[in-house]
């Protein structure tokens, strides 16, 4: 037997491995999209994150998880989409440090519980940098299987705050909960019921991911319309934030 087994590849999805920034992306004002190739990469699920490491000069570290914006499909490299955060070790210094070319250290991908596994119909909400890996679900699902049920609502500020603002067609919903564009005829304030039911998803699989605030209010929105605690899965990006 031993004489038909091929090496198999060294991959270690938990292993720290250094990646190379391949191209940056300025999202919006605060939020920049950073492509990374991996030499051990393998295919994540939508919906998981990886972990980045920061080491100075004096060996201190700091580590930080950012969600997986791409679709597994896009082999050998991973897109994590930063927030800045004015006061922050690790977010500031993406922003701030980071060029192509530079090597960044990363483990991953992690998660078995926030991910998609094909299941529908699938309603995606997210607040704010919360919509990073929906956006990894959304994506996969329009390379895959377009026609999957399957809808976004966003909950952003204002106009500057939009992710992914050239991808967003009709699968998504948006709200504006501070200032809507002139124009705006869409909704405007926190999710609700009304922005839920519009977004016409009988209930399936909810993904729900944003600051501790977000997550607690739509999952308590979706448990009053008849969704199941089972058929919610919820990702929590930070220790507070308002909207
Ligand atoms: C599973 C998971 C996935 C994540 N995915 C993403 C992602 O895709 N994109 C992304 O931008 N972030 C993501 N985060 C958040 C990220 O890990 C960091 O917490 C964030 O970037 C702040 O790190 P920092 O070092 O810049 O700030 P820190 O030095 O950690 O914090 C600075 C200050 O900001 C506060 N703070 C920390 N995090 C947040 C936050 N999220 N919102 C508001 N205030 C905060 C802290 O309490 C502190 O006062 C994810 C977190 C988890 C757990």
């Amino acid at each position: 037997m031993a004489e038909r087994m091929t090496p198999v590849e060294v991959r270690a999805p938990g292993g720290w491995q250094i990646g190379t920034v391949t191209s940056i992306k300025a999202e919006t004002p605060r939020t920049k999209s950073f492509r990374i190739k991996l030499p051990m990469w393998i295919a994540h699920l939508p919906g998981q994150h990886y972990d980045v490491r920061l080491t100075d000069p004096d060996g201190y570290r700091a580590q930080r998880s950012y969600s997986v914006a791409s679709s597994p499909l896009d082999e050998g490299e991973v897109e994590l989409t930063i927030d800045r955060l004015e006061d922050g070790e690790v977010s500031p210094y993406f922003h701030d440090v980071v060029e192509v070319g530079d090597l960044v250290e990363v483990r991953g991908p992690f998660a078995s519980y926030f991910v998609w596994r094909m299941e529908k119909p699938v309603l995606l909400l997210g607040g704010g940098s919360g919509v990073v890996p929906l956006m990894a679900i959304l994506r996969h699902r329009r390379r895959t299987m377009p026609t999957l049920p399957m809808r976004l609502v966003y909950s952003v500020r204002s106009t500057e705050d939009v992710i992914y603002a050239d991808e967003l067609d009709d699968d998504t919903l948006l709200t504006f909960t501070r200032e809507a564009p002139e124009s705006w005829k869409g909704h405007r304030g926190r999710i609700d019921r009304e922005l839920i039911a519009a977004a016409g998803i009988e209930p399936g699989i909810a993904f729900v991911c944003g600051s501790n605030g977000f997550v607690e209010t739509v999952s308590r929105l979706l448990l009053g319309m008849g969704w199941e605690a089972r058929q919610i899965r919820t990702e929590r990006f930070g220790p507070t934030g308002a909207l």
